[in-house]
């Protein structure tokens, strides 16, 4: 079978068959891709990102999407990059957002080993004094899986930095919220999320002594650098058959698209994070920003999908807050 990654529809025709249209409800979350800047080059990575990439956004974009912000009630703002910390203006982004009359909740999504960088000093206190929610990686609660996806050493430096996050409060007080996220080392679906939640506490517990809130597991979506990764071991259409094969019509409800609006590092505005990697940009006759946006007139927008909308419908469900069902 031939496959075209991200082109084709065939999550649009499962849909259509069951009558259902994919559209978006009330925006309950704003997610701001920051940039593609990381310390890491992980093999799963959707966004490709690295320490030489350059597109990251400027303080002119930071204040336009705050003041889009303003005017609107939508109660989550998740940061998410590359490593959206290593923006120059990533502190001033999470101030602004405290400043903000109507309070929101803001969301870190952590590589961890970025909070014992140097450069980065004090850090994990200034996520923890504004009361900040860390979703941070960790593939494994094992060295070998870690090391092996993200890089020599990345397992050692995640457990000090979770250590460190422990000891700020994280995972223990009520404001400071500390979620993990499993994803597939290889072309497999997450095992079932409450499980291996169990699993995690207990291991990371009693070897290391650290304490989280939730795991999330995601699947691995079939584009960008993880695409590559299959592609180069001819795992790629096996693992796209597996999507398909898995497809759940029970997971559609609670997609993240329908109440997420994802923001680029130019401003430019995405169904999704995986969207935005795939360039499918909102279009009104011309490509759209977040300041062409009228907050009000979201809810019911026709949502864009690709093959790769598989990765969310397959098994449980997946989403950048873990399994759907
Ligand atoms: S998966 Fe996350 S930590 Fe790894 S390279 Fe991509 S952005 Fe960086
Ligand atoms: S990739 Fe997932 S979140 Fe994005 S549009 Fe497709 S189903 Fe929705």
């Amino acid at each position: 079978m031939s496959l075209t990654i991200a082109s084709g529809n065939r999550v649009g025709q499962e849909l259509g068959a069951r009558g259902i249209s994919l559209r978006h409800t009330r925006t309950e979350v704003l997610q701001i891709n920051v940039g593609k800047l990381c310390n890491l080059t992980c093999i799963h990575c959707h966004v490709n990102a690295g320490p030489k990439r350059k597109e990251i956004m400027t303080r002119e974009t930071v204040d336009r999407i705050i003041d889009w912000l303003a005017k609107t009630e939508i109660p989550t703002v998740d940061l998410t990059g590359g490593a959206p910390e290593m923006v120059p203006d990533f502190r001033y982004f999470v101030e602004r957002v405290r400043a903000l009359r109507w309070p929101r909740k803001i969301i870190d999504r952590c590589n961890l080993t970025i909070l014992l960088e140097l450069g980065y000093e004090g850090l994990a206190e200034f996520l923890a004094a504004n009361e900040v929610e860390i979703i941070a990686s960790m593939p494994c609660y094992s060295p070998e899986n870690v090391n092996a996806q993200r890089g020599e050493g990345v397992f050692e430096a995640s457990i000090k930095a979770l250590q460190l996050l422990n000891r700020l409060g994280y995972g223990t007080a009520p404001n400071l919220a500390l979620h993990l996220v499993y994803n597939p080392v290889g072309p497999h679906l997450p095992p079932p999320q409450a499980e291996l939640e169990s699993d995690y506490k207990r291991e990371l517990f009693s070897h290391f002594g650290i304490v989280f809130n939730q795991l999330y597991t995601i699947t691995n979506l079939p584009i960008a650098r993880f695409a590559a990764y299959l592609r180069h071991h001819n795992q790629l259409e096996e693992y796209m058959e597996l999507l398909i094969g898995a497809f759940n019509a029970a997971t559609v409800n609670g997609l993240m698209c329908r109440n997420t609006v994802s923001v680029g590092w130019r401003g430019e505005v995405y169904d999704c994070d995986f969207n935005q990697q795939l360039g499918m940009q909102w279009k009104n006759g011309r490509k759209l920003f977040l300041w062409d946006i009228d907050p009000d007139q979201i809810e019911n927008r026709e949502i864009l999908t690709g093959d790769h909308c598989f990765g969310c419908t397959a098994g449980g469900g997946s989403s950048c807050g873990g399994a759907l069902i």
